[in-house]
């Protein structure tokens, strides 16, 4: 199976920075997909302290049972984070392992309450899923909320501001005030 022409087929068809599912091609065995989407459609603003250095890579399967889309997978990229202990720039493999997103393709019938997927991302008329927006979510929430370079990140000196992993320096804790007051009384 070309999984290329498939991805060309049935992904990127009316909008480069939507990812989108066509269900009409969609094979009834389900199917696979694997290939590459530009990070633009994580949208994250160009002065954020986070940068994509990589696009998307996807890997995931589709299949439709009943009224339901039932689509899974893995999603990896690259990214560039500002090290929240020592400030510099380094570079982290985010993992999207196992996502599974449901999505209801029923229409607006009656039956549409007692189905649990989401129905506000199936497009009739194209018989498209839009996956754009799941595969973002996904892709956020698995960023560190606060990315070290390294679990063993030295910082910087609180004093004069260098970068311990770099350098070193004579630098010294400040004094406790508290014990300074103590010492005074002894004297
Ligand atoms: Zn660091
Ligand atoms: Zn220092």
């Amino acid at each position: 199976m070309d999984l290329t022409r498939l991805f060309e087929l049935n992904f990127l068809q009316d909008d480069i920075n939507k990812m989108k599912l066509d269900i009409g091609r969609l094979d009834e065995d389900g199917e696979e997909f694997e290939g590459e989407i530009s990070s633009d459609i994580l949208n994250i603003p160009k002065d954020a302290q986070v940068r994509p250095a990589s696009p998307i890579h996807y890997n995931i399967h589709a299949i439709l049972i009943d009224d339901e889309l039932i689509v899974t997978g893995n999603l990896n990229i690259n990214i560039l984070f500002i090290c929240s202990s020592c400030s510099d720039e380094f570079s982290s493999e985010i993992d999207v392992k196992a996502f599974n997103y449901v999505y209801n393709i029923a229409g607006n019938d009656e039956t549409d309450e007692f189905l649990e997927g989401d129905t506000s991302k199936y497009d009739e008329l194209s018989e498209s899923i839009d996956l754009t927006q799941d595969i973002r979510e996904s892709i956020l929430l698995a960023f560190p909320a606060h990315p070290m370079c390294n679990s063993e990140c030295a910082g910087l000196c609180p004093q004069c501001g260098i970068n311990k992993n770099k350098e070193s320096c004579e630098c010294k804790p400040p004094s406790d005030g508290r014990w300074d007051m103590l010492d005074n009384l002894k004297v």
